[in-house]
């Protein structure tokens, strides 16, 4: 009854423009599409596209855009060949309305099927979609590996206080660094260097590892995103949502977190559980903040051969793991790590 009445509204939309990229979405040859939202029945499905009209070309990246009057919508995609399963789109809303939304799978051909989800909106509307479209955001690139699902995505999530590329007098990147604003998955490196003993000596070493990365391997910035050392501190290296230079041949969507010291025989530095505890509570905050799947933490030696990030810090990934994964609740009555000494 209901999929009727939606297949109806489907239908009843009009042909719409085509967008600027790739190839537009159709659906019975149709683009676009409009539907209504009664208020007070989320949460609940309201809206199902069915299979697109199929779609030749290889896409990575789906693209709607359109008006969505109440901001209680979010969006689900999946395509209807392959693994990759249901993938949540980040929705970017202005005030007025106006909202594009965006979706990122393994390169491959395959039908769309699109749905919309009210979480509880508080007046009746209509929902319009302008456009939907698909394209490869790299046509060169390589196909990507499968994606895991993202979960819910939060931009209000707090990060834990992070020391900023200020306080280590960070320089200038060298070239202007690529975005990669959307990331899935973080890799745990250690430097193999200093074993730091104060905050001080970390934002020291964190600009030495800078300098080495800039000049001697001649990268256009520190290749990690994040330092975390030996009591807890976390520095900011690289920014966030700019693409790391850390796990080559995986850098895509990959969030770079490296432990200063060398966690490996015959050195055999100790994580601490301060240092634990802060990459717990900042992958509590990307797992959050962009929805990441908390498997998706690897050591740098799940990619290539290396020691990195060493025996005995590679031993605590899976607890880290349990860490990324736990409840606002948990992290809000945790100790949490004094990030300034
Ligand atoms: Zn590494």
């Amino acid at each position: 009854m209901k999929a009727e009445l939606l297949l109806a509204l489907l239908l009843a939309a009009p042909a719409l423009r085509a967008g600027d990229l790739g190839s537009e979405v159709t659906f019975g040859a149709r683009g676009g599409a409009r539907f209504h939202v009664n208020a007070g029945y989320g949460p609940q499905i309201v809206f199902d596209s069915g299979p697109s009209d199929p779609l030749p070309d290889a896409w990575d990246t789906l693209l709607i855009q359109g008006e969505m009057p109440d901001p209680s919508l979010r969006f689900a995609a999946s395509r209807q060949a392959g693994p990759a399963g249901w993938v949540e789109l980040e929705v970017h809303r202005f005030p007025n309305g106006r909202f594009w939304a965006r979706g990122r799978f393994p390169k491959r051909t395959g039908a769309l099927r699109l749905r919309a989800f009210d979480e509880g909106s508080t007046s009746d509307h209509e929902v319009t979609m302008y456009a939907v479209e698909v394209f490869a955001e790299n046509p060169d690139a390589p196909s990507l590996p499968s994606l895991p699902s993202r979960g819910p995505m939060d931009p209000g999530a707090t990060p834990p206080p992070v020391h900023g590329r200020a306080e280590w007098r960070a320089a200038p990147p060298t070239n202007p660094l690529s975005p990669d604003p959307l990331p899935w998955r973080i890799t745990l490196h250690h430097t193999g260097g200093r074993y730091t003993a104060s905050l001080a000596e970390s934002l020291e070493e964190t600009r030495f590892i800078q300098d080495f990365h800039q000049n001697g391997r001649k990268w256009s910035d520190i290749a990690y995103h994040f330092v975390v050392d030996p009591l807890g501190n976390i520095i900011e290296a690289r920014p966030l949502e700019t693409l790391g230079a850390h796990t080559l041949n995986n850098n895509e969507g990959n969030v770079g977190i490296v432990l200063l010291g060398t966690y490996h025989p015959p050195k055999n530095d100790q994580p601490t559980a301060a240092q634990l505890a802060s990459v717990g509570e900042l992958g509590r905050f990307l797992v959050r903040r962009f929805g990441i799947d908390p498997a998706s933490l690897k050591g740098h030696r799940d990619y290539k051969q290396t020691d990195c990030p060493g025996d005995l810090a590679y031993v605590r990934l899976a607890e880290l793991r349990g860490a990324f994964a736990g409840s606002q609740r948990a992290r809000k009555s945790a100790a949490r790590p004094s990030a300034t000494r």
